[in-house]
């Protein structure tokens, strides 16, 4: 069965605070979209065709550029989306699940913060900035290149993303032109910290 681009969960004008209409449904309907396309055509008729992403983007590094690039695209965006709300924004509280995990992984909520804009403003040329669950539960923070992601086999610190940043310029640039520290700050108002808690639970059953 082929993949096929999932519906924002939200209107392209919800997350004004973090990013313009315009730039959503461009980025959605054109890039996510182009991604979903590309990855089924890859994988049309070798032996991914049936698999789930998370099995394709386990062998992506030996799949060749197409599975790769667009197995990550299609997988990276489909959890960007999800983990923003208009509503989102309110860090986790201390004594749930996810915030005590922070609390001990970072120090407090404002380290892990720092960490994850560094990891964001750093990550040189395209790419995205994560947090992860680790094999043993732990929580870190990571960037990768291009569309990787840390659930394939290429790459160094392997873990199950629970949040996600997207730092292409395509994500930001008509609203922030070079201004990348900006967007990474703006997107901590409208981060889904309780579909990010929800991904926490599922990752470290
Ligand atoms: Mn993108």
């Amino acid at each position: 069965m082929a993949f096929k681009l999932p519906k924002l969960p939200y209107k392209s004008d919800a997350l004004k605070k973090f990013i313009g209409k315009r730039t959503m449904e461009i980025h959605h309907g054109k890039h996510h979209n182009g991604y979903t396309t590309k990855l089924n055509a890859a994988i049309k008729g070798t032996k991914l065709e049936k698999k789930k992403i998370e099995a394709i983007l386990a062998v992506a590094g030996k799949s060749g550029a197409g599975v790769r690039n667009n197995g990550g695209g299609y997988y990276n965006h489909s959890l960007f989306w999800k983990v923003m709300s208009p509503s989102g924004g309110k860090a986790p509280a201390a004594k749930s699940k996810l915030g005590a995990a922070i609390d001990k992984d970072f120090g407090s909520f404002e380290k892990f913060q720092e960490a994850f804009t560094t990891a964001a403003k750093t990550q040189f040329g395209s790419g995205w900035a994560w947090l992860c669950v680790d094999k043993k539960g732990k929580l870190f923070v990571s960037s990768t290149p291009n569309q990787d992601n840390p659930l394939m086999d290429c790459v160094r610190k392997k873990g199950t993303p629970i949040l996600g940043l997207d730092v292409w310029e395509h994500a930001y640039y008509l609203k922030y032109q070079n201004r990348r520290p900006d967007y990474v700050s703006n997107f901590f108002k409208v981060i889904n910290w309780k579909e990010v808690a929800k991904r926490f639970t599922a990752a470290t059953k």
